[in-house]
């Protein structure tokens, strides 16, 4: 059984190679060669051949191969779908914005939060992302595109912190100064919802953005499309996210995707902002994209915007996130669905 190298720091692999008899120093020239996108370790030109036959021996290097891409026309949102190793499929997307560049990544091969409206959840969880196989969606997409990333959204396939672990642990990679080097305020986590991870991330302490999916202020309506609401409820999770902020000083965003008749009227609109009010909380309203499985629709542009007047008139700060790659269906696992039925 290989180890995967590149989800290591470079004291683990220092440790390693000093127990193989290497110099200590090797590991930070292994880690910076990992970091810069090499396939194979005969790309590691300035370690001796000997070393990275051993090297080959020991280890695998997760590097994945684009399987699709689309470019939209629009906007020049890049979405690709890479294959991994064992052939399974995650997208990422590339999204140009005044502020930098960012990229949206998966961090599970599917999902299995069963979230009523989204397209990743269809066919169930097959299997959680290794540290590196997130470092490489950042990587990766960086190289190809030739466009400097700046920020990261870990917004694509699967819910991040039902792979805890692995999430934390590219974190660390990618903030890594000898790696990426991409700072915790360029980096943005959203959850469905999970409290005790949400407790357990809260006293990382660490600067990221958390957003949280609320999509519904009451449970009767939340536990109709997010099952993950069943078990633990809207006031618990408010909680759990006013005590996230208590320990990390770092504001909530909650994201509300506008379902047609189903979380859009205005008793939707007074209940959330009466459940905000007084937080300085945030809220994204994203228009529903239609996912082909799915019954549901987005809200109307007129709810949409009696919706928005509500909150606002109570004082919570609103935004509608804005469309981008509307051509190329750059959003939540539509293209991994598409590339399984063809
Ligand atoms: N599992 C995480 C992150 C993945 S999805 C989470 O639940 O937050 C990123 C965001 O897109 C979430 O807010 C999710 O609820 C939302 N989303 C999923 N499908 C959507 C759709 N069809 N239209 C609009 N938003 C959607």
């Amino acid at each position: 059984m290989k180890t995967n190298i590149k989800s290591m720091l470079p004291e683990e692999i220092k440790e390693d190679l000093v127990k193989m008899g290497q110099p200590g120093f090797r590991g930070e020239q292994i880690f910076k060669w990992l970091h810069s996108g090499v396939r194979s370790f005969d790309e590691m030109s300035n370690l001796p051949k000997s070393l990275r036959e051993s090297l080959d021996e020991k280890y695998y290097i997760t590097a994945p191969n684009v399987k699709r891409k689309q470019v939209s026309r629009l906007d020049g949102t890049i979405k690709y779908l890479w294959e991994l190793r064992d052939g399974n499929c995650v997208e990422s997307v590339l999204m140009r914005y005044e502020h930098g560049n960012t990229v949206c990544i998966s961090s599970q091969v599917g999902c299995r939060m069963g979230c009523a409206f989204c397209a990743s959840t269809i066919g169930g969880l097959v299997r959680s992302l290794e540290a590196s196989e997130l470092i490489d969606q950042v990587m990766f997409t960086q190289l190809d595109s030739g466009s400097k990333i700046s920020n990261i959204v870990l917004m694509g396939i699967g819910e991040p912190l039902d792979n805890f672990d692995n999430v934390m642990r590219f974190l660390e990679l990618v903030n890594h100064p000898k790696g990426l080097n991409i700072g915790m305020r360029h980096i943005s986590l959203s959850t469905c919802g999970l409290t005790e991870k949400v407790d357990k991330l809260g006293d990382y302490n660490i600067q990221l953005t958390l957003s949280v999916s609320l999509h519904g202020p009451d449970d009767e309506t939340r536990s109709k499309i997010m099952p993950v609401n069943r078990s633990c409820g809207v006031d618990k999770l408010l909680d759990t996210c006013w005590n996230y902020y208590k320990k990390t000083k770092r504001r909530i965003s909650f994201e509300y995707a506008m379902i047609d008749g189903v979380n859009d009227t205005p008793y939707h609109a007074k209940l959330l902002a009466q459940k905000l009010r007084g937080t300085g909380s945030h809220v994204n309203l994203i228009p529903l994209n239609n996912v082909e499985e799915s019954p549901l629709r987005p809200s109307t542009p007129e709810n949409l915007r009696k919706f928005i007047s509500i909150l606002e008139s109570a004082n919570i700060n609103v935004t509608v996130r804005r469309k981008l790659g509307g051509d190329i269906d750059a959003s939540c696992g539509q293209l991994r669905r598409k590339a399984m039925r063809d």
